[in-house]
């Protein structure tokens, strides 16, 4: 059974990049009558905009693309926010700790730059950690409240088959180094949040933006340091990325691009997503479609390229 998930970050408005992401995400399960997970990914709360997982939600709806398990819908391995699964994420770290795959670190970001390089990072700016901290007593006097780091093993090379992009292979060593679990402030890291839940969920596929292909990785490094076995470990397909009309990168919080902002200006619901499943490759025209016919018509796999969203084909 196909398990598929949209895990949005409540940030901000559903935009025509995100609800290509949740199209992608609801047709991989839908058409083999798969389970949609809607997981809301609410831990990085200095970033999360107040009230808008509702608004996500109830867009969601709007375009059709339901979900079988998550908020509203409920479901065997629920909590489907995560601000309400912090508990397994602390468990997540002792057993870790008890293992010594875990150390502080009091590094300032200023300390990592000064010895280091820049690491491709999807999830705020991060720096390849040089392992300062490493070998440091960990009884030592710390100079602010330490992050936790993963102490990854000598051999982090990570080979996966990702739906769209083919083999990659990576070296999370020379990637970012050893990756923090815990923030200073106590926050827990999107990687370690995210590999649980997707392990905790038995999510098959995850179905994303392109934007998240460098974080894999990690992640698959992560579960498998967890304890997960091969066949737990989900099939990731990264869909490409929405540009905006002129090619670059969507401008966020354009009206033009912002899902309820068009269908204020009487967008209808099919018409974006034609659009988008023109442009993830799955139909071979931009014609308006219900979800549900996409889910019916559709032909995987993803296109690899990434497309513009064109509203003047809804004008
Ligand atoms: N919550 C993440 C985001 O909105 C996506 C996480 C994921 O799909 O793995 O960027």
């Amino acid at each position: 059974m196909i398990r598929a998930r949209f895990a949005p970050s409540p940030t901000g408005d559903l935009h025509v990049g995100s609800a290509s992401t949740a199209l992608a995400s609801f047709i991989t399960a839908a058409r083999v009558s798969g389970v949609n997970v809607l997981r809301v990914e609410d831990i990085d709360t200095p970033r999360v905009v107040r009230g808008a997982a509702a608004r996500i939600v109830e867009d969601l709806h709007w375009l059709g693309l339901g979900w079988d398990e998550g908020p509203e819908a409920g479901g065997v391995f629920g909590p489907y926010v995560q601000s309400a699964r912090t508990d397994s994420y602390a468990r997540a770290i002792e057993a870790l700790q008890a293992r010594a795959m875990v150390y502080p670190c009091d590094c300032s970001r200023a300390e990592i730059a000064a010895r280091t390089t820049e690491a491709s990072a999807p999830h705020g700016d991060e720096l390849v950690y040089p392992g300062t901290c490493r070998d440091l007593p960990r009884d030592r006097e710390m100079k602010r409240p330490p992050a936790l780091r993963l102490r990854i093993p000598d051999d982090a090379m990570v080979t996966f088959e990702d739906g769209v992009v083919g083999a990659v292979t990576s070296n999370v060593s020379t990637q970012c180094g050893d990756f923090v679990l815990q923030r200073g402030d106590g926050l827990y890291a999107y990687h370690l949040a995210v590999s649980l839940d997707d392990l905790a969920m038995q999510v098959t596929d995850v179905v994303r933006g392109r934007d998240l292909l460098s974080s894999t990785a990690r992640q698959i490094l992560l579960m498998r340091l967890l304890g997960a076995r091969a066949e737990e470990i989900p099939r990731y397909t990264h869909v490409p990325l929405v540009l905006g009309k002129d090619g670059d990168r969507l401008a966020k919080r354009d009206p033009r691009v912002v899902v309820r902002e068009l269908r204020a200006a009487g967008v209808p619901a099919e018409a974006i997503l034609g659009v988008l499943a023109k442009g993830l490759g799955i139909v071979p025209d931009a014609s308006p479609r219900s979800a549900k016919e996409l889910a019916r018509i559709a032909t995987l796999p993803f296109s690899g390229e990434p497309f513009c969203y064109d509203d003047s084909a809804l004008a």
